[in-house]
């Protein structure tokens, strides 16, 4: 579970787990001979994905401690079909457990989106197979556009909505609708970043002059920084590219350590642009 300090913030990874992506899904446009260079496939072409969540404690004059989880995997609801493409890893209770967090620890929930793989954990089966809340102290925040997009996605990502993640929440006020822009607590904050889908928001955490940002399906992995290599997963294309500039006219200019959500191997590191212009990122 790696850790670093940020300003007053403790920022940790906590994974739940990995799982199997094809990797022409994930790589998009960009030909296997390049891709395989950076992720090798299995025999059959599947690239190992991660699931990781970015737990922030505070410590703040005025806001006290709070524990904010960005981000819920995969969770544990996942149907028979899916799980035959998928797996249902299921860890996440697990990891904040041996890192000592238990779900009522936990203050703040924020979902970047509501894809199955990023929502996964915020509600789960009672015994009686009721759906609850899994951090039932929490409050959980996600864009209100990407909610409103869910309840009718398209026929092409109709499969990446499961309701049961995020409807009952809403239902019961639990889940903050935000629009974009908002300061969650002191120090954290979200940004739309278009491309993946309309509505999806980076999670933007700063304290003591230091800058770390949980940007999502926008640069899923350390594979992906270039500006054109996108998911085929992505809904508008040409904006994750104008999304990735206007990312890294802040985030490289600025020094932020950027979260990736997907990366099996390392959760986050600094994006640098190399003296010939080709990005690399460098661990933190
Ligand atoms: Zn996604």
């Amino acid at each position: 579970m790696p850790s670093l300090t940020l300003g007053d913030f403790e920022l940790s990874i906590f994974s739940d787990g990995t799982y199997p992506l094809d990797g022409g899904a994930f790589f998009g446009v960009i030909p296997k001979i390049m891709w395989s260079r950076k992720a090798a496939p299995d025999e059959r072409n599947y690239v190992r994905a991660g699931l990781n969540s970015l737990l922030i404690r505070t410590e703040h004059p005025r806001t006290g401690k709070q524990n904010v989880l960005v981000e819920t995997g995969m969770g544990n609801k996942l149907s028979e079909r899916m799980v035959k493409f998928y797996g249902q890893p299921a860890q996440l209770l697990a990891n904040l457990a041996a890192g000592g967090i238990a779900p009522e620890d936990i203050d703040i929930v924020i979902n970047t989106h509501l894809h199955f793989d990023h929502c996964g954990w915020n509600t789960m089966r009672d015994k009686s197979g009721k759906i609850v809340a899994t951090f039932p102290r929490a409050k959980y925040y996600a864009p209100e556009g990407e909610w409103q997009y869910a309840r009718k996605p398209s026929e092409r990502d109709a499969i990446s909505y499961l309701p049961e993640n995020y409807d009952p929440l809403v239902e019961s006020g639990q889940m903050m609708l935000l629009k974009g822009g908002e300061e969650i607590i002191s120090g954290i904050s979200v940004k739309t970043f278009p491309g993946h889908t309309a509505h999806m928001q980076a999670v933007i955490v700063e304290s003591g002059g230091r800058t770390a940002c949980y940007i999502s399906d926008l640069i899923p992995t350390t594979a992906h920084i270039d500006i054109t290599w996108g998911m085929g997963f992505d809904l508008y294309p040409l904006q994750t590219i104008e999304s990735k500039k206007q990312y890294y006219a802040k985030a490289i200019a600025e020094k932020w350590l950027t979260v990736f959500t997907h990366d099996a191997k390392l959760a986050w590191a600094y994006v640098e642009k190399d003296e010939a212009g080709k990005m690399v990122a460098r661990g933190a």
